[in-house]
């Protein structure tokens, strides 16, 4: 296919071709079912395979031990961000968060309406140009639980090394734009959620990861579809499941699988967000990083300009040589390319190769 656009999309974003693809082929007729995979009961025997098989590819890809649920959810990341308070806070014990940027103030903010809750660590006063370091995190040993934004979405940042917990305290993890783009010890976390829709799939599933201990702390009073034990104890299949999505998310899954895993996209990923970076730090200062650069993400690459009239320049012509999604986020301004899993190699050369080009005709 030849008229792909070089996608740097935030979310949702680029999904390989090759999933697309094979979507495409079993569209109309799913495994020879003589309808689509939308089409039919989240009862029926093809359904049920997709499901499991979503789940028992994502433990075999990212190791995750035994002891944890893996979920399929609705509503979003956002609505983890007040799932977790609701079923995880405790009384007399305070959840701790780091506030890295944008997403974790969002998070902060729910736990804030449900309860008790503590900052941790903060970068804010650096306008969360970082990743507060280990020592700046302290968390009260009593928390209820540790909350951390593993790679912050709008400012371009992420954690190199989460931060230590308090025995008694689980670290949880807003991994939407960084899930499964890197290995990870899974069992340094009690809770680990992202929205499909940047490494993953399409919108409409949340992945939730869960130790199953957790699952036993939630009040009596929590609604039932609000309750992760509802979920774990009918295997994700308590209610309608966003079947098309998590159809899509197997799919993914075994991309990845036929990639070499987890560990090999991680490389593929370093190699691809390197030509960009270089770009940056090549350009004399034309171009200058938001990051801090030990704080710099792999996912998202935030840059400025000298002015905003340049910048505007750069959208335009990067948007008439077929280059989508790199205009900033509002709050933060200036560019940023995201360059999840499924963003090919090739697109990250082009847009090296644009910004050299484009330095060299403005600079
Ligand atoms: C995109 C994003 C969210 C929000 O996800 P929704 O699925 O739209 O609710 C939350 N956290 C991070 C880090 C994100 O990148």
């Amino acid at each position: 296919m030849s008229n792909r656009a070089y996608n740097f999309n935030a979310g949702p974003a680029a999904l390989p071709l090759e999933v697309l693809e094979q979507a495409q082929q079993q569209f109309v007729d799913f495994n020879g079912a003589g309808m689509s995979i939308m089409e039919m009961s989240h009862r029926s025997k093809p359904y049920e395979q997709v499901n499991d098989q979503a789940q028992a590819l994502m433990r075999k890809l990212y190791g995750i031990p035994d002891d944890y649920e893996v979920m399929f959810l609705q509503g979003g990341a956002s609505t983890q961000f007040a799932m977790l308070p609701m079923n995880l806070l405790v009384p007399d014990r305070p959840a701790a968060y780091v506030l890295t940027g944008s997403w974790a103030q969002k998070a902060v903010k729910e736990a804030q309406l449900l309860g008790e809750t503590v900052l941790a660590g903060s970068s804010e006063a650096d306008k969360f140009n970082r990743i507060p370091k280990g020592a700046e995190i302290n968390v009260p040993a009593n928390a209820a639980y540790l909350h951390v934004t593993s790679n912050e979405t709008i400012e371009g940042t992420q954690y190199m090394d989460y931060p230590e917990v308090p025995a008694d305290v689980p670290l949880i993890a807003d991994m939407s734009s960084d899930i499964m783009s890197r290995p990870v010890d899974i069992s340094k976390f009690g809770v680990i959620y992202a929205g499909a829709q940047k490494n993953l799939g399409p919108s409409g599933v949340t992945i939730v990861i869960m130790r199953r201990d957790l699952l036993e702390r939630c009040p009596k009073q929590v609604p039932t579809m609000l309750r992760y034990d509802t979920h774990a104890k009918n295997g994700s299949l308590y209610n309608t499941p966003p079947s098309f999505s998590v159809y899509m998310v197997q799919l993914v899954l075994q991309w990845i699988e036929a990639r070499g895993g987890v560990e090999a996209i991680a490389r593929i990923n370093r190699d691809k967000t390197k030509l960009i970076y270089d770009a940056i730090d090549g350009s004399g200062g034309f171009y200058r990083g938001f990051a801090s650069p030990e704080s710099r993400s792999q996912m998202n690459i935030t840059f400025r300009m000298q002015d905003e009239a340049l910048e505007k320049q750069f959208i335009a012509e990067s948007e008439a040589q077929g280059f989508v999604g790199l205009k900033g986020h509002r709050s933060v301004g200036g560019l940023r390319a995201s360059t999840y899993n499924a963003v090919p190699h090739e697109s990250c050369s082009a847009l090296a190769a644009f910004m050299l080009d484009f330095q060299r005709r403005h600079g």
